[in-house]
């Protein structure tokens, strides 16, 4: 991630009390290089370096942060304005059905998306949606929806491929008055470049179903292109917002950092895999932090900010940090920690942590911190240093002298380890980098 790459430069400033003009131009080279290999568009680019660094100069370092890291926050910030707000909502027409058309080249998934869309508003909005068969060229593509309407049990209206879209779209929508169904989904066809005859049939859908949606659905592993498909879709249709598919497939994150700024049009859904449940809302400051590919550390540190004072936090961070995280420090720090929200969720921001296995089994149940709290008080100095020597003798006696169970010692013990093994991962990552010089 882009992380990784400012991790060297990052190195180089740490310690300073003012970022300054030299050390932000170094990390700008990074971002710009990171960015243009991620398939942005320059001009977002150039645009964007140019507000992160005016930004970035000159700030004091906040007590808790690096120099590195405070760059790195504004980079996310700005990362995440570019993508724009979150913008999930669907519009709903004043009197029923609410049209939504879908359209984008082949092989875009609109298909799959209006099957995962129907599924969502049936089941988050409790409506009513008809999916229509607009497709008539592409063979089997009455098929594919009339499939996934069986899977999804909900009704797929089709007229074969004999009778235009536009008529299809016509009377699919006298059907929905008819049977009062809530929603119109028109899946329609694409080709694999935009050509005048595409754009020709989705003007005149456009025009007989005057769709309250004109959802664009784009591929994100195709990068540059999807902007541009996306420029073109909406100079001649007017979409009112993308849905970008295949994102679980998209590593560099291009696609969904220009759409947005080129088109000005919103970033609604993401698809994240061939299922139907597989549609998310787009959340501009989640991708941000994937593109960064850090995890959500700075959340974890601004929560660090609020909850903890400046000193404590940087500590802690500090500990994290160099995994130098001992039982008596986890004791020390569980009064802190207990402010932040719950343990096992600030362990799942760290950076990493996501890869590691068992941690969605770590849980710290904040009703067992009193009793994590009088075990490690039964431990003596030597066991708070080096839990490896608890034998089974030594638990059963940290057990009963804490007033708890040989499971519960062996829980915290088991739990404390998953928490070496993370840190000590995350250092061997950063140590890692450091001899490489930080570049991947
Ligand atoms: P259409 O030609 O635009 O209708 O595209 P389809 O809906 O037929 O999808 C083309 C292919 O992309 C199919 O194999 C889908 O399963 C796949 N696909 C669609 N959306 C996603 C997604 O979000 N993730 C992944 N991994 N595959 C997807
Ligand atoms: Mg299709």
């Amino acid at each position: 991630g882009l992380a990784d790459r400012l991790q060297a430069t990052m190195q180089k400033i740490r310690g300073k009390g003012k970022v300054s003009e030299a050390d932000v131009k170094a990390m700008m080279r990074e971002v710009r290089l990171a960015l243009l290999e991620a398939d942005v568009n320059f001009k977002v680019v150039k645009q964007f370096v140019n507000k992160v660094s005016e930004r970035a100069v000159g700030q004091d370092v906040m007590k808790s942060l690096t120099p590195g890291q405070q760059v790195i926050k504004v980079v996310k910030e700005e990362l995440t304005e570019l993508m724009g707000g979150e913008q999930s909502q669907i519009a709903t027409a004043k009197r029923p059905p609410t049209v939504i058309m879908m359209a984008g080249l082949q092989g875009a998934g609109k298909t799959t998306t209006t099957g995962k869309l129907a599924n969502l508003l049936r089941k988050k909005y409790n409506k009513k949606p008809l999916l229509v068969a607009a497709d008539i060229y592409r063979p089997a593509a009455i098929k594919q929806l009339e499939t996934l309407g069986k899977q999804l049990d909900l009704p797929v209206f089709s007229m074969g491929d004999k009778v235009s879209p536009v008529e299809i779209a016509r009377q699919a929508i006298d059907k929905a008055k008819e049977e009062h169904h809530d929603y119109v989904l028109i899946d329609t066809a694409g080709r694999l470049h935009i050509d005048n005859e595409l754009m020709g049939e989705l003007k005149e859908i456009k025009e007989i179903a005057t769709p309250d949606e004109i959802f664009l659905v784009v591929d994100a592993m195709t990068g540059q292109d999807a902007v541009n498909v996306a420029q073109n879709f909406n100079d001649q249709l007017e979409i009112s917002g993308v849905i970008l598919t295949k994102l679980d497939g998209d590593t560099r994150g291009g696609a969904a950092l220009s759409i947005r700024s080129v088109t000005e049009k919103p970033i609604k859904f993401v698809g994240m895999g061939e299922k139907m449940d597989a549609l998310e809302a787009f959340h501009p400051e989640r991708m941000a932090s994937r593109i960064l590919g850090m995890g959500d550390m700075l959340t974890l540190i601004e929560k660090a900010q609020t909850s903890v004072d400046e000193e404590k936090a940087k500590e802690l961070e500090q500990k994290f940090r160099t995994a130098s995280f001992t039982l008596d420090d986890f004791l020390d720090q569980l009064g802190q920690v207990k402010n932040m929200g719950p343990l096992d969720e600030l362990l799942k921001m760290m950076p990493g942590a996501n890869k590691i296995k068992g941690m969605d089994n770590l849980q710290v149940d904040e009703k067992q911190i009193g009793h994590v709290e009088a075990i490690i008080r039964s431990m003596t100095m030597k066991e708070k240093e080096q839990p490896e020597i608890i034998n089974a003798g030594r638990r059963r006696r940290i057990a009963k002298g804490s007033g708890t169970s040989v499971q519960e010692v062996n829980r915290l013990l088991k739990q404390f380890e998953e928490m070496k093994k993370m840190m000590k991962q995350m250092t061997g990552m950063q140590q890692k980098g450091k001899k490489k010089g930080g570049f991947k």
